[in-house]
C-alpha cells in the first residue's frame, strides 16, 4: 500500500518500519501537503528499459549527492523505481544509504551501480569481484541489478579479458542481472556500442543527455534503443545553475521540470536520472513525469540557455584541450567546479581536484594568453574560470 508523505512521515517517526536514521527526521519541517497535491508527487509513466524485461519510472533517481536516506525512501513512497549510484560516490557512502533505505521493499527497485576502473593495465579479475562483493554487502543486497563499467571514453577497456571474464561470472552466479557502462563520450561510445563485439555486455547505458549538449547525438541515441539497449539520460539540467540565477526561482514555471521533460520527450531516452538530495527535489522532480513538454517549458529553457550558455562547461566537450600546450584537464576542472557552485557537492569537488595529477592543473595558466579560450566555441572565459576553480578546490 502507497503511503502519501505526510502519513509516511508519522510511520517513520513512530518507528514502525524500524529504521534507524529516522532520529533525524524533524516532523515540523516538512510543508504539509493536502491528498490532491500529493497526488501530483507520483511517477505516473513507467517505460521499457531496452530490451532487459525491466520498466523503470520515467524520472529516475541518482545518488551521487545523497545525503539523507530518508530522501530515498520519500522517492520510493512517490513511485520512484530506479535507483543509480556508484562504488565511489561518497566514498562508497551512496550505496550503503541505498542498501539502508530500500533493504525491505528490494524486489521492488531496480538498482544500479558502477565500478571505475581508471587504470586499464591493472583489471584483474579477483579484485573486480572483490569490489563488486563489497558493493553487495554495501546495498544489502544478494543481487545488483544493473552493473555499469563507469565513466569511460571508450569500449576498448570492454575487450579486457580479465574485466569480461568477471563480469561474466558475476552474471551467471545471478550477482549481477545486466551489464553496461557509463560514459561522458557519447559520440564515440555510443557509436561503438552499435559494433557486434559489445552486443553481449552492453546491455545498458548512461550517458549525457540535455538540452545544451544532446542534438548531436540523437541519431546514436535512437541507433542504440532500437538495437534494445536500455538507454538512461544524466546531466539533464544542463550544469543545474538555476539554484544560483535568480531570475530563475519562479513559482509558476520549474526549469529543472521543464529539462526534464526536454529529455523525455525524446522516444528513444527510457529515463533519466535526477540527483534527489531534498524532499523538495523529490517533489519537484517527480510532478514531471509523464507530462509532455510544453511551450512554456521551451520557453524557459530558452532563457536557461541565453544565461548559461557562456557559463557552462559542456561535460562531453573536448574542443579548446588540443589548444592548450600544457594539457590542463580543462573540461574535467570546470566539472569539479559545478559540482562545487551549483551541484553542493562541496567535499567530494574538493576530493575530485585533489585526485587529478599536479601537471593537469592550470599551474601555468596566469602567464598564458589564453589559448583555450579561443578555442571554445561557445564563448567561455576559461582562463579566468579555470584559475578561480583552482582557488576554490585547493585546500
Ligand atoms: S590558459 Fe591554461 S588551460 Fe588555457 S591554454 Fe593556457 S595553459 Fe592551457
Ligand atoms: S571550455 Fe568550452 S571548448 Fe573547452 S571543454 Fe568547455 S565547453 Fe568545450
Amino acid at each position: 500500500m502507497g503511503i502519501n508523505r505526510r502519513n509516511f512521515l508519522s510511520v517513520f517517526t513512530s518507528g514502525i518500519l524500524g529504521f534507524g536514521f529516522f532520529k533525524n527526521l524533524k516532523a515540523n519541517s516538512y510543508q504539509e501537503r493536502s491528498g490532491e497535491e500529493t497526488q501530483s508527487f507520483k511517477i505516473k509513466k513507467y517505460n521499457p528499459l531496452g530490451n532487459t524485461g525491466l520498466k523503470v519510472s520515467d524520472v529516475s533517481c541518482g545518488a551521487i549527492s545523497l545525503f539523507n536516506p530518508n530522501v530515498l525512501r520519500y522517492a520510493y513512497e512517490c513511485g520512484v523505481n530506479y535507483f543509480d549510484t556508484a562504488e565511489s560516490y561518497l566514498r562508497t557512502k551512496s550505496e550503503t544509504f541505498i542498501g539502508q533505505a530500500l533493504k525491505d521493499v528490494r524486489e521492488k527497485v531496480i538498482i544500479t551501480t558502477k565500478h571505475a576502473y581508471r587504470d586499464k593495465e591493472k583489471i584483474e579479475k579477483s579484485s573486480i569481484i572483490k569490489r563488486i562483493e563489497a558493493s553487495l554487502r554495501r546495498l544489502q543486497t544478494d543481487y545488483i541489478d544493473i552493473a555499469l563499467v563507469h565513466n569511460i571514453d571508450d569500449l576498448s577497456t570492454l575487450k579486457n579479458e580479465e574485466l569480461l571474464s568477471a563480469y561474466y561470472q558475476l552474471r551467471k552466479e545471478g550477482k549481477i542481472r545486466f551489464t553496461g557502462f557509463s560514459t561522458h563520450n557519447m559520440k564515440v561510445t555510443l557509436k561503438q556500442a552499435l559494433d557486434d563485439d559489445y552486443k553481449d555486455f552492453v546491455q545498458v547505458i548512461l550517458f549525457i543527455y540535455n538540452h545544451l549538449e544532446g542534438k548531436e547525438i540523437e541519431p546514436l541515441i535512437e541507433k542504440v534503443r532500437k538495437r534494445g539497449i536500455g538507454t538512461i539520460a544524466m546531466k539533464v539540467f544542463a550544469g543545474g545553475k538555476q539554484g544560483n540565477l535568480k531570475k530563475f526561482i519562479s513559482k509558476k514555471v520549474s526549469y529543472p521540470q521543464a529539462a526534464i521533460r526536454w529529455v523525455l520527450s525524446n522516444p528513444y531516452i527510457d529515463c533519466c536520472i535526477v540527483t534527489m538530495s531534498s524532499y523538495s527535489h523529490v517533489e519537484e522532480y517527480v510532478a514531471s513525469s509523464g507530462k509532455p513538454l510544453q511551450r512554456a517549458d521551451l520557453k524557459i529553457i530558452s532563457k536557461y540557455q541565453r544565461e548559461v550558455s557562456s557559463l557552462y562547461c559542456r561535460v562531453s566537450c573536448d574542443k579548446c584541450l588540443s589548444s592548450c600546450p600544457n594539457n590542463v584537464a580543462i573540461n574535467e576542472i570546470l566539472r569539479y567546479g559545478m559540482y562545487f557552485e551549483d551541484y553542493g557537492m562541496e567535499k567530494e569537488a574538493v576530493r575530485y581536484y585533489a585526485e587529478l595529477e599536479e601537471k593537469k592543473k592550470p599551474l601555468l595558466c596566469s602567464n598564458c594568453p589564453g589559448y583555450c579560450e579561443r578555442a571554445c566555441p561557445y564563448g567561455l572565459k576559461v582562463k579566468d574560470r579555470l584559475l578561480n576553480v583552482h582557488e576554490i578546490l585547493t585546500v
